[in-house]
């Protein structure tokens, strides 16, 4: 995480990406323009840094000069734009490549057609690193564009917030904050985890993603990543963890107006756990409590041992059975619990006790995160 000023922003493109993509525009400028000797045109100050990466890859000979506007104020780019330094040399006769750090609203890029309009250039070519077509509101042609990036303000590689972050050899993106609480709920079987994601979900207006539940819908619908999925089940193979984290990820994409999420059967290994913690940053936000129902062994058995008179289920009818699936249980989450432990995020919950004495305990820990 960054911090500039007021702000906080999080990693978004790598120096490495940016080297590829500027090494690509480069190559592929140089190509379409043949023989000709193009005139470079940066425009300051966000393009500082490009252009000269660019021109360094460049692999012909090329001429580079700048022009310097300006029309940011903040993170919010403003209709008047400013002309601090134009052309200093004549550029009739030429082909002009235009070279942008990034491309918004495109009202600089309307200021640039202006500069241009009278200086009897051969071509005019823009080409521009970044490009967010979502703010783009004008009609001139992008020939060249390096990345597409959603509408949301960047700084780093030249691009400032105000005045800082321009030395970044990578982007960084503001970071809003959306504040979540997400928790990933445990529990051995019997414990009474249905139950209790039930009301939790309820009383802090939670979506309850259940791993089993996603896995079922998405194949049951036939999803891409359900026949994905199913395609390495029925080679018995396991489904590999970037399928099962693309769904989760698509679940919380559906509800991004939540007020966080309750995980359930999902991580159960340390990669899993890394994977999402992963996800949930790229969501601007965290995995904030490991929540484990703790019950006594014998107290489980007895409970499922009672649940199977009525369930039917066969598993609940069988002591040897039970103690097993609880063992498995312990020893698959003992790997978690240290996962989130050394994070601070692991709270152990008493589930010996009346379904409302163990939804207070929970609500004890909810509160306080
Ligand atoms: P436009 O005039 O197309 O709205 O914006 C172009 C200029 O605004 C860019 O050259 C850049 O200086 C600035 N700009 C646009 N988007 C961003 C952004 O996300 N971050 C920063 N730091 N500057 C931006
Ligand atoms: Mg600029």
């Amino acid at each position: 995480m960054l911090q500039l000023h007021d702000l906080k922003f999080k990693p978004f493109i790598s120096s490495e990406k940016i080297d590829e993509v500027v090494t690509r525009m480069a190559i592929q400028i140089a190509n379409d323009l043949g023989d000709e000797v193009p005139v470079f045109v940066g425009i300051l100050n966000g393009s500082f840094m490009f252009v000269s990466d660019f021109v360094k890859k460049y692999p012909k000979p090329c001429e580079v000069t700048f022009i310097k506007l300006a029309s940011y104020e903040g993170v919010k780019s403003t209709e008047d734009i400013q002309r601090l330094i134009g052309l200093t040399q004549d550029l009739s006769g030429r082909t002009v490549v235009i070279l942008e750090d990034i491309i918004d609203s495109g009202n600089t890029l309307y200021e640039v057609h202006r500069i241009f309009k009278n200086e009897k250039v051969k071509k005019l070519i823009i080409a521009t690193l970044f490009y967010k077509p979502e703010a783009y509101k004008k009609d001139f042609k992008l020939h060249y564009v390096g990345l597409e990036i959603p509408n949301k303000f960047i700084v780093g590689y030249g691009l400032d917030y105000d005045g800082l972050g321009r030395d970044l050899p990578e982007v960084y993106q503001l970071k809003t904050d959306i504040e979540m609480t997400n928790i990933v709920l445990f529990g051995p079987p019997g414990a009474g985890k249905g139950t209790q994601a039930e009301f939790l979900k309820k009383k802090y207006n939670l979506v309850h993603i259940s791993t089993g539940d996603v896995f079922r819908y998405n194949i049951k619908n036939k999803t891409d990543l359900g026949n994905l999925a199913k395609s390495y089940m029925d080679k018995g193979e396991l489904v590999p963890d970037e399928v099962t984290i693309d769904m989760l990820a698509a679940e919380v994409e559906k509800n991004s107006d939540a007020n966080g999420f309750i995980f359930d059967g999902f991580p159960r290994t340390n990669a899993q756990a890394k994977a999402l913690d992963k996800l949930m940053v790229s969501k601007d936000s965290q995995i904030n409590a490991m929540v484990a129902l703790e019950v006594d062994d014998e107290v489980l058995v007895g409970r499922l041992l009672e649940r199977g008179k009525t369930s039917g289920r066969a598993d609940d009818a069988d002591e040897s059975i039970i103690k097993n699936r609880i063992k498995e249980y312990y020893s698959k989450t003992a790997i978690l619990k240290d996962y989130y432990s050394v994070q601070d995020k692991y709270y152990g919950v008493d589930g010996v006790g009346s379904i409302d004495e163990i939804t207070i305990r929970l609500s004890e820990v909810l509160d306080k995160l």
